[in-house]
């Protein structure tokens, strides 16, 4: 499957859900996570649908971590956290909620905890001030 209309993130590949984008290549997508668990929680998606990382070529997964590590840098460069997380959740079971593979790029902040998983909307504003600052820094 290319694109699934009952997806969230295929929506926003197409332009029909909105997104502050902070990359966007042939084949993925990096966008502010619109929950953020720290300042400057970036995604980054395949542009094909696909649920889990078991569901893309290799070839695919290294076009997807080659992007995350150039966004990463950016986000360490614009956010100046003490430390970035990456993660990537497989399954309900392993914590995920949206079924569109994507890498989640966490800044942390010492003596900062994270908020919770998917939990609060961040205000529209500051977000788009975070993602303005990441693609400066690209
Ligand atoms: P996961 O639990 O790994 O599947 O993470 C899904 C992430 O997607 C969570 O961090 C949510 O905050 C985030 N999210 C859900 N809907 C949207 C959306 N429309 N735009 C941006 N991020 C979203
Ligand atoms: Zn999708």
């Amino acid at each position: 499957m290319t694109f699934d209309p009952n997806c969230i993130f295929c929506l926003i590949v197409n332009g029909d859900a909105p997104a502050q984008k902070v990359h966007e290549d042939d084949d993925c997508l990096a966008f502010m996570d619109i929950m953020p668990q720290s300042d400057g929680h970036v995604l980054v998606i395949p542009k094909r649908h696909a649920a889990q990382i078991f569901d893309v070529t290799a070839e695919e997964a290294a076009k997807l971590i080659r992007v995350t590590h150039k966004v990463a840098a950016a986000v360490r460069t614009a956010m100046q956290p003490d430390g970035v997380m990456l993660a990537q959740l497989n399954g309900a079971d392993a914590g995920q909620t949206v079924f569109h593979l994507h890498f989640h790029i966490v800044p942390r902040y010492a003596g900062k905890k994270l908020a919770l998983h998917a939990s609060e909307m961040a205000d529209a504003d500051t977000l788009k001030t975070h993602c303005e600052k990441i693609r400066a820094a690209l």
